[in-house]
């Protein structure tokens, strides 16, 4: 699997966390959904601390 270097737009290796030809870094995947979950069982754990 290979990926496009948004920076240089050359095809490098899929799991390759910065491009070797540009040195752009790529975004960790499933942080953001890691955070969006962290933030959704904060809301509900705070919803029953309120209904108890
Ligand atoms: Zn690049």
């Amino acid at each position: 699997m290979k990926k496009e270097c948004p920076s240089c737009a050359m095809m490098i290796e899929n799991d390759a966390q910065v491009c070797p030809i540009c040195k752009y870094e790529f975004p960790r995947r499933g942080y953001q959904n890691k955070l969006k979950w962290i933030a959704v069982l904060l809301a509900l754990l705070f919803l029953l601390v309120i209904l108890l």
